[in-house]
């Protein structure tokens, strides 16, 4: 996977991009990350790159020029136009299954980050497939967007983690939540390791932490347990859990 991304901000990208499991996943030739000043595509002095608003308000807009000119330097080196995406707060939302289609449609993208007030709509018509948001928030900037974009896309990406059940086996992976973790000590400030995970028996392990992921679920996000698909259970044992940890919960909120 090759991810362009356009900012004002190259340094701070590549500083977080650039190390552990996704700088060495670029070293490994895995993954391409690669930044581009949009400054550098400006044609005046001053490497000026936004404007007041037309129509008055406060604040500046970045202008599409300097935008289309860094844009197309890299669709003419990718030798074709490259599926882009504008970070914007009037985006769709992100999410793992939004990270699961992009991941399966596209082996390229590049990723605009805005800044001030936004980006000239012009170029956003002219240039940009879609737009993304993190959430129902706003940012100063769309670095921090692009970066969490491009590491769950990359995540993704067969050789950047050991194994595929290193992103499949996580939240948000099937529609749940995952189980609470542990590590060593066994005890820690009075507080014990769930007996179940010493007991070495790994089918009582994984009934316990699926049963923990319903039950989480269940509390903290009822939105996603209402639409978990209670049919992707096949075998009768896997429907047995479900029955049994949504009798637990309910027994808990009593
Ligand atoms: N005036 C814009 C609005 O109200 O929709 C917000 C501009 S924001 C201050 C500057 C830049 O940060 C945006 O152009 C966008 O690239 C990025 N940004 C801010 N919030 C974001 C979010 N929730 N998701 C993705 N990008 C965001």
């Amino acid at each position: 996977m090759e991810i362009d991304i356009m900012t004002l901000f190259p340094e701070a990208v590549d500083a977080m991009l650039g190390i552990s499991i996704l700088g060495r996943a670029q070293e490994r030739g895995h993954i391409a990350i690669r930044t581009h000043q949009i400054r550098s595509y400006t044609t005046n002095k001053q490497m000026q790159v936004d404007d007041y608003p037309y129509g008055g308000g406060r604040g500046a807009v970045m202008q599409a020029d300097p935008l289309y000119r860094c844009w197309d330097h890299i669709c003419q080196e990718a030798g074709e136009r490259v599926h882009t995406i504008y970070l914007s707060p009037c985006g769709r939302v992100f999410d793992q299954q939004v990270a699961k289609e992009l991941k399966a449609s596209y082996e390229r993208l590049i990723l605009v980050c805005g800044h001030y007030e936004g980006v000239d709509q012009r170029f956003i018509d002219e240039c940009v497939d879609e737009e993304i948001s993190m959430g129902d928030f706003v940012l100063t900037g769309g670095e921090i967007p692009a970066m969490a974009l491009a590491d769950c896309l990359c995540r993704m990406v067969p050789g950047v983690l050991p194994e595929e059940s290193c992103y499949t086996d996580e939240s948000h992976w099937d529609g749940l939540l995952e189980y609470p973790q542990y590590s060593r000590p066994e005890e820690w400030h009075g507080r014990k390791v769930p007996e179940v995970l010493l007991s070495g028996h790994h089918g009582k392990v994984d009934d316990w932490r699926k049963k923990e992921c319903y039950k989480r679920t269940m509390t903290r996000r009822p939105d996603l347990f209402s639409r978990f698909d209670e049919t992707s259970l096949t075998t009768k044992h896997d429907r047995k859990v479900l029955a049994e940890a949504k009798a637990e919960w309910a027994a808990e909120q009593e």
